[in-house]
């Protein structure tokens, strides 16, 4: 089936970064052609306090039979990345711009930062971390609600570089003890607590609790910085001041929470005889810059590492083509700073562009459904990034919520974490883009920095549900089980040839779990877990998890072919689709569809989604059952978990590692609503 193009609009084109096809494919070549020639232009947009040797500028080992994995980027050349982020925007002339707009999870609660005073902030508690002990190489775990300190926080890590860990403060006590202990991290930054939605969220006492863990396991936690956010949005005063929030007040009055004198100090307390001033560490361009968790989709989360100037010059580039970026924007991306998304696409490629950006604390949901739609309104934003899970449960609540608002300033729509269902992109591109706005479905991963396959706003025409083309300097590959590249059109496993800059390093502390997971599959290859298909016009489509796939009588199928279909029907909010054994077929379909709001889940409904699957796929991949699920199994960033899907279509209650699950009680339920089968 031929699928429609849906072409760039023309005025975005005209003023676009990368206006044309002709252009992408012109600048995608150079870069596979001469990487050196094309990352080294780049780089001298920024500060290097000593310069790459040329002829070590990209060095690498794919191949298992030669050696150890290894990637190195601008070898000799030394940095500060805070210092390329705030120092260079204030010295050209930026320093009054807005960095970050802070919209809290109450719509009253709002704040701003210019890059002058972000860089104040940072070097004041760049000073704090120095005087609890920390300087180049240390850990520090970040466990922090969206607020304005979390990304002084990573910032103030790299001026002295210390390595950043950020744990998404929604994690148990468990799962942040596990994170600490992993790194070894002496020093804790959190906050008091934090309301998402109606939700209160009392994080000091989680960080109590891990700290306790920790030292059940011999692991002490030295110092533990704590922002007096609840008490600060309990300010008679009202609104909140943001960074600017005085104290007055012993520690027990502020909020209730417990205090090791020992170990905890208030944030603001450690600010104020700080000094505003701090010179940065100069970094080894292959210096670690941080550890970040993936998600736990797919089963226990790994800890990626990340390095100094290639994630710098990825993350800063990738930002500035895939949102199409010009001074005069504002940028928002919904994601958390506990994810990668919030680290390269909140943090550090906004900043390393100058741009403005929205950070937002609450939920879609609080106080109305329509709160992302006001936020765009309130901020006139002109990028805005979210991921597939958002929309799909905005889409739910009906097409009145969106219409309410103007939404006319955007520009450019970006989805990340998930295959995005044409039902959902349609509805982006139409209702809240009004089909003047380019949509970029990014695929990337926590390991690969930054994107990798994506449309380019004013160049790529686009297909629903296809993330498209290569970025600069991405190799993609097909392969087939026996590891032979598909050339041409076809389906197989989705890999890369050769690294590009903001590309993972290792998995911290594990480099043999990092070549087993990533290389082993395909010597010569970077495997990344997920399918993909090449269609005649050389779009690729990413097709989920192999782990995911689907054989059922020898037909292989992907996740995302069968939910896009399922999900199209009206009655169906959300649907996971999962194998499981069968006698005669091998394996056969077994649906979870959460209905819309209203809907019954009955039989008529089962009768019809089976009919739709059969005839829009073929009579091989009709489901054998369609489980009711008023809730799917996902990660704390929204992912479905088809792997406990899985373990519940097979009646298996041992479903494996549970610490990246939002909602423990799906689980109960799902197996309370198990069909006989
Ligand atoms: P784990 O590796 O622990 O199982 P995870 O893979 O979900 O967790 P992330 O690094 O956050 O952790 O997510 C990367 C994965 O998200 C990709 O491998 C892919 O499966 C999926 N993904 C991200 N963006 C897209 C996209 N635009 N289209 C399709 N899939 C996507
Ligand atoms: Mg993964």
């Amino acid at each position: 089936m031929a699928e429609k193009m849906y072409y760039p609009n023309s005025e975005l084109a005209r003023e676009a970064h990368c206006g044309s096809m002709e252009q992408y494919k012109r600048m995608h070549e150079s870069s596979i052609k001469d990487p050196t020639q094309f990352w080294g232009e780049i780089a001298k947009q920024f500060y290097w306090e000593t310069p790459a040797i040329e002829d070590k500028f990209f060095s690498y080992n794919f191949d298992l039979s030669k050696g150890d994995i290894f990637i190195r980027w601008m070898e000799g050349a030394s940095t500060n990345i805070s210092f390329n982020l705030l120092d260079k925007n204030v010295k050209s002339g930026n320093g009054d711009k807005i960095a970050f707009y802070w919209e809290g999870n109450d719509p009253e609660d709002y704040s701003r930062l210019t890059y002058r005073k972000l860089l104040e902030e940072t070097c004041r508690f760049a000073n704090v971390l120095k005087s609890k002990g920390v300087s180049n190489g240390d850990k520090v775990v970040i466990y922090m609600p969206m607020i304005l300190e979390l990304p002084i926080a990573m910032l103030a890590c790299t001026r002295i570089g210390a390595v950043h860990s950020v744990v998404f403060a929604g994690y148990s006590s468990d799962s942040l003890a596990d994170r600490i202990l992993d790194s070894k991290a002496k020093v804790l930054i959190t906050a008091d607590g934090v309301w998402r939605g109606e939700k209160l969220l009392l994080l000091k006492n989680i960080c109590d609790e891990a700290a306790d863990k920790v030292t059940k396991h011999g692991h002490r936690l030295e110092s533990c910085i704590v922002v007096a956010h609840l008490r600060r949005l309990n300010n008679p005063q009202g609104k909140t001041k943001g960074v600017n929030g005085t104290s007055n007040g012993t520690a027990m009055e502020m909020a209730n929470v417990s205090w090791d004198d020992d170990r905890d100090v208030w944030w603001h307390d450690e600010m104020e005889d700080a000094e505003a001033s701090c010179y940065p560490v100069w970094m080894a361009a292959e210096d670690p810059l941080f550890i970040l968790y993936t998600s736990g989709s797919t089963g226990k989360p790994k800890g990626v590492l990340h390095t100094t100037a290639g994630y710098l010059i990825y993350a800063a580039t990738t930002f500035k083509y895939v949102f199409d970026y010009h001074p005069g924007d504002i940028y928002w991306c919904t994601a958390d700073c506990g994810w990668i998304t919030g680290h390269t696409y909140v943090v550090y490629g906004p900043l390393a562009n100058g741009a403005t950006s929205v950070i937002f604390e609450g939920t879609p949901f609080y106080p109305e459904n329509d709160r992302y739609w006001s936020i765009i309104d309130k901020y006139k934003v002109t990028q805005f990034y979210t991921a597939p899970t958002a929309i799909r449960s905005l889409m739910k609540f009906g097409d009145h919520l969106v219409k309410k608002h103007s939404l006319s300033t955007l520009k450019v729509l970006g989805s990340v974490g998930e295959p995005i269902n044409t039902e959902a992109w349609l509805w982006f591109y139409n209702l809240v883009g009004h089909g003047k706005c380019s949509i970029a479905d990014t695929f990337w991963q926590t390991e690969t920095g930054g994107h990798v396959i994506t449309p380019l706003p004013g160049a790529t025409p686009m297909k629903p549900g296809s993330a498209t083309f290569p970025f600069f300097g991405v190799l993609p590959e097909l392969l087939d089980e026996d590891g032979r590249v598909i050339e041409g059109e076809g389906e197989g496993y989705l890999v890369f040839r050769r690294p590009w800059p903001g590309m993972m390093r290792t998995l911290y502390g594990n480099h043999q779990r990092f070549q087993n997971t990533y290389f082993d599959r395909f010597n010569g290859f970077y495997c990344t877990g997920d399918g993909a298909r090449r269609d005649a016009d050389g779009y690729l489509w990413v097709t989920g998890r192999i782990d995911d796939m689907l054989n059922v009588s020898g037909h292989l199928m992907s996740t995302a072919e069968v939910e896009s279909v399922l999900a199209e029907h009206s009655s169906v909010a959300e649907a996971a689709v999962v194998s499981k054994s069968h006698p005669v077929k091998g394996q056969c379909l077994y649906c979870f569809i959460t209905p819309t709001a209203g809907t019954t889940f009955d039989e008529k409904l089962q009768g019809e989604l089976k009919r739709k699957v059969r005839e829009r796929i073929g009579p091989f991949a009709q489901p054998d059952a369609i489980q009711h699920a008023p809730a799917l199994p996902k990660t704390r960033s929204g992912k479905i978990m088809r792997r406990m899907l899985r373990k519940i279509a097979a009646g298996d209650r041992n479903i494996g590692d549970t610490s990246t699950l939002a909602d423990e009680t799906v689980i109960q339920l799902l197996f309370e609503l198990r069909p006989c089968v």
